[in-house]
């Protein structure tokens, strides 16, 4: 198989939008943007050996490299519509590659893009995609915009694809069933598109949590030059979580919670008087929502564990190069 078999053999069904003038098969794709929208654009690369387990799954590994990036659009509110996914790959395994490709589709298909292009080489295995989508001009989310007195959300439960990352790694132990929960949030994450669509003129300020919860949210407040105070007892947490966190290993399963990547929920803050609409959003994505603490005027953040005593030192956004 050759890169133009293997491309046409796995990444080449015909796009199902109209939106997709041209798809896979030429120089560049061809859309039609609907009017009155901006435009959301992103991309995300995911390496082997540094974003996910080289023996992992390639149907889940399919999952989450466009996962990853949905989420992107999550925070922004919008609707994803297009993806180009470009691949360096060590070698053409169609097995390998049908499985990839099948969890990509399958998630694609369920949020109606489009995998509209891409590049396909040889090199060691890295991913990357570069997912479009739309918002009606003016509706975004963004990072600023949390004003003092806003109130701070969470979606699902934090920490648990940390957590399996430390499983893994034998520095917490968790029984079987645990484990096997934890590590489909770490490979299978879902990404909250409908939340973000939701909160389209509700959210005063959004983010995903891609890098940990005080991370994330400090951009939140970076960008929105505010502060804010945030309650331990709140963070929403899976009950495997939860009995870490009681046990002897508390400052690992502290660092999940607080500092652990690769959650993809959002995080949000909205004005107290948008509450019953937060809550009505809850209930009708079917997504749990955690007011986890309140916008500060005073820059910092500030987390308050169970006896009301800030932490002394918080978990800071993953960085690469630090
Ligand atoms: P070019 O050399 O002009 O960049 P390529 O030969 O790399 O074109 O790709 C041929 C077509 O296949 C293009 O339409 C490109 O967008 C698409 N393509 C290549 N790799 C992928 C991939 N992994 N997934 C989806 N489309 C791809
Ligand atoms: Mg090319």
């Amino acid at each position: 198989m050759n890169e133009f078999e293997a491309i046409a053999r796995f990444f080449s069904r015909p796009p199902r939008a109209a939106s997709v003038h041209r798809g896979v098969g030429d120089d560049a794709a061809l859309l039609a943007p609907s009017p009155g929208c901006e435009l959301a654009v992103s991309v995300d690369m995911l390496v082997a050996g540094r974003h996910f387990l080289a023996d992992v799954d390639p149907e889940k590994l399919g999952h989450k490299t466009l996962a990853v990036n949905l989420s992107d659009l999550a925070a922004m509110g919008a609707t994803p519509r297009w993806a180009l996914l470009a691949g360096a790959l060590p070698e053409l395994d169609a097995n390998w590659l049908g499985a990839f490709a099948r969890g990509f589709y399958a998630l694609a298909d369920r949020h109606d893009v489009d995998l509209v292009g891409g590049d396909t080489t040889r090199g060691p295995l890295n991913l990357c995609v570069t997912i479009l989508g739309e918002v009606p001009t003016g509706l975004a989310l963004a990072r600023a915009g949390a004003k003092p007195g806003d109130d701070v959300y969470v979606s699902g439960v934090l920490g648990d694809a940390a957590l399996a990352l430390a499983a893994i790694a034998g520095r917490v132990a968790l029984d079987s069933d645990a484990l096997g929960a934890a590590r489909e949030k770490l490979e299978v994450p879902e990404p909250r598109i409908a939340l973000g669509i939701a909160l389209r003129g509700v959210a005063s300020a959004a983010i995903d949590v891609s890098d940990g919860l005080t991370g994330d949210l400090g951009h939140i407040l970076e960008q929105s030059a505010v502060g804010a105070e945030i309650d331990l007892t709140a963070v929403p947490r899976s009950r495997a979580l939860a009995r870490s966190l009681a046990a002897a290993e508390r400052s690992i399963a502290l660092d999940c919670l607080l500092g652990g990547g690769d959650d993809y929920e959002l995080c949000f803050t909205a004005p107290r008087e948008a509450a019953a609409r937060v809550a009505q959003i809850a209930v009708a994505t079917g997504v749990a929502l955690t007011r986890i603490g309140t916008v500060t005027a005073a820059p910092g953040l500030t987390v308050r564990d169970e006896r009301g005593v800030p932490l002394p030192a918080l978990p800071k956004a993953f960085d690469h190069f630090a």
